[in-house]
């Protein structure tokens, strides 16, 4: 039995362990995708739930160093996606039996702001006879806006802690109190206290990123006990200050391949929690999302944002699908999955296992 092997056969790993299988290559690196493919199977099955993704708005108060719509970036034309385009992307959701939506957008936190939301949240559930779990990805709140929130019908927040590791994040924020590490790990607490499935995750390959960064980054969401998890490789972008530092950066494939594994050992660690196949992923290969779903994701967020907007949602440099209408993209989508082998859990909500369990 080779090493990784030895430490595929248990459950838990160490850091160091993490940081081996982390390292692993050739056929190591088959074998823990093997193990995940079949944790996966035996506590999830192999459904893939649809997440209807509306990119609601790209102005954003915060200015993080990685993110092409931070609020320093000029270049940009600000948008934000009317409440009739919303509604109709909605409609379009549930026709087509995708039970959850995800509305995401730039941090904002002022009460115009917080208020559309929620009227928004109302509208929906309207429309949709309240058939619709509702995730928000909508940064940073306060404890009375998220009960506001969760209260209109949202039942499923997405805030990454980006990188659980403080200095690691203070080297991807400016150093100011809206950016400070503290803020955002008491922000995913408040998601837990006020009733959320709570879902968070890292960015992959980010320059002065380690391995040891990696291990405890797994290590944070086992000890958080999250019920959903989105990671994605870092894609640089040229209009952002941390693009000075690309030189430090591993090739796209070998970041591709990191997040992979991520996603294989959270899977292997974290049996029945919900796990995204990210666009991030897609962007950096082909067939990224698809590779994901066979070694551990079980959710995929299908771009539901009006097309005229999509060139101003651009996290990062060579964003994919940018051009194709929902109904392409569907298509697209549901061939990609029977490759994969796995089928859509159509009109099902799909929502975390883990958080079921923990709640009974
Ligand atoms: N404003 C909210 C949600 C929108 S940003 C928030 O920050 O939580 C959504 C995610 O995009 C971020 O959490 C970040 O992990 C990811 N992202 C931003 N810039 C990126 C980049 N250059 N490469 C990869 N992912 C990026
Ligand atoms: Fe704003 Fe989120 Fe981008 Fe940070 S990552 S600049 S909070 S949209």
């Amino acid at each position: 039995m080779t090493r990784i092997e030895e430490i595929l056969q248990k459950d838990e790993f160490t850091k160091s362990e993490l940081v081996e299988l982390l390292k692993a290559d050739g056929g190591d690196r088959k074998k823990i995708f093997e193990k995940a493919a079949a944790v996966k199977k035996q506590y999830v099955g192999n459904k893939v739930y649809f997440r209807g993704l509306i990119e609601f708005s790209n102005i954003c108060a915060k200015n993080c160093y990685y993110c092409g719509i931070r609020s320093g970036n000029k270049k940009l034309t600000r948008y934000y996606v009317t409440e009739a385009e919303v509604l109709e992307a909605v409609k379009y959701a549930y026709e087509n039996k995708y039970a959850s939506l995800v509305i995401q957008a730039g941090e904002r936190s002022n009460k115009k702001f917080t208020t559309t939301i929620t009227n928004l949240l109302h509208k929906i559930n309207e429309l949709t006879n309240n058939e619709m779990g509702i995730t928000l990805s909508l940064g940073e709140q306060s404890e009375e806006t998220l009960i506001q929130w969760r209260e209109a019908g949202a039942r499923r927040y997405l805030l990454r802690i980006e990188a659980s590791n403080p200095e690691l994040y203070r080297k991807l924020h400016p150093d100011n109190k809206t950016h400070d590490y503290t803020t955002r790990l008491n922000a995913l607490h408040l998601l837990r206290k006020t009733g959320y499935q709570v879902g968070t995750g890292v960015m992959i390959g980010l320059p002065f990123q380690t391995l040891d960064d990696l291990a405890d980054d797994l290590l944070f969401f086992k000890e958080f006990d999250i019920d959903m998890a989105g990671m994605g490789p870092y894609i640089e972008h040229e209009d952002t200050p941390l693009y000075q530092y690309r030189h430090l950066l591993m090739s796209k494939k070998e970041r591709f391949d990191l997040s992979l594994k991520m996603v294989a050992l959270l899977r292997i660690m974290m049996k029945d929690i919900n796990i995204a196949a990210t666009t991030a992923m897609q962007t950096l290969d082909k067939m990224g999302r698809e590779k994901a779903i066979k070694v551990g994701s079980n959710i995929i967020m299908p771009n539901l944002t009006p097309v005229k907007y999509r060139d101003s949602y651009l996290l990062y440099e060579d964003k994919p699908c940018i051009d194709e209408e929902a109904s392409e993209c569907k298509n697209c989508l549901e061939a990609r999955i029977h490759i994969s082998g796995d089928e859509i859990g159509y009109g099902e909500w799909g929502d975390s296992l883990h958080f079921k369990k923990r709640k009974k």
